[in-house]
């Protein structure tokens, strides 16, 4: 089995890696001193978990959408294509993007703890750490995916991408369907973390 790297080391056979062991040791010291609460911290991981990340995402999404070049890119190569937008770095270094269509469906986990692609989607939500969504995902998908309220035809083939400390994996969803004519940004607004990690489609347009 490959090292995972995600800075939640708990799962891991070796120590916290040099940042995380700073970034652990500045947090205690400010909430010590009191220039720091610690709900002031989760306000801000909140922040970067629902805002932030999956915005990033959504914006790769409706960009590939939107344009078929840029699509072509992002399939070939992600961490080259994602960074075109500007994201990229901690957790994102090795990005590979699978696309999902009426007979593929793609969903992502990291069996051995919560690897993620942060630059794109934030911090992973709890289940997705969880051990029953690591252990169960890949044994019976079909399953999984119907508890979070996916419910696959029998002919669409399942695909499970395990992250590792080398690539991460993000889900392009399918553009659903009346989307047509939508600018990028109101594109951006049907892409959920959930459809990029592959637990749910993209959101259907208001009419
Ligand atoms: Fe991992």
């Amino acid at each position: 089995m490959s090292e995972h790297d995600d800075g939640s080391s708990h799962h891991h056979p070796r120590p916290l890696s040099a940042a995380a062991l700073r970034a652990q040791a500045i947090e205690a010291l400010l909430a010590e001193k009191g220039l720091l609460a610690s709900d002031a911290i989760d306000k801000i991981v909140e922040i970067y978990t629902r805002d932030i990340g999956p915005l990033n995402g959504a914006r790769v999404v409706a960009r590939a959408w939107s344009d078929a070049g840029y699509k072509q890119r992002l399939l070939r190569d992600g961490t080259a294509a994602i960074a075109e937008l500007g994201f990229g770095g901690l957790q994102g270094e090795h990005m590979v993007v699978v696309e999902n269509t009426p007979r593929v469906h793609n969903v992502v986990c990291c069996t051995l703890c919560s690897c993620y692609p942060w630059p794109v989607l934030g911090l992973p939500p709890s289940w997705y750490k969880s051990f029953e969504y690591r252990a169960r995902i890949v044994r019976e998908p079909r399953a999984v995916l119907r508890e979070l309220g996916l419910e696959l035809p029998a002919t669409v083939e399942v695909r499970v991408w395990d992250s590792s400390a080398e690539v991460r994996y993000m889900v392009l969803p399918e553009r659903p369907p009346g989307s047509e004519g939508l600018s990028e940004a109101e594109l951006s607004a049907l892409v959920t973390r959930d459809a990029m990690i592959g637990v749910a489609r993209a959101l259907s347009p208001k009419r």
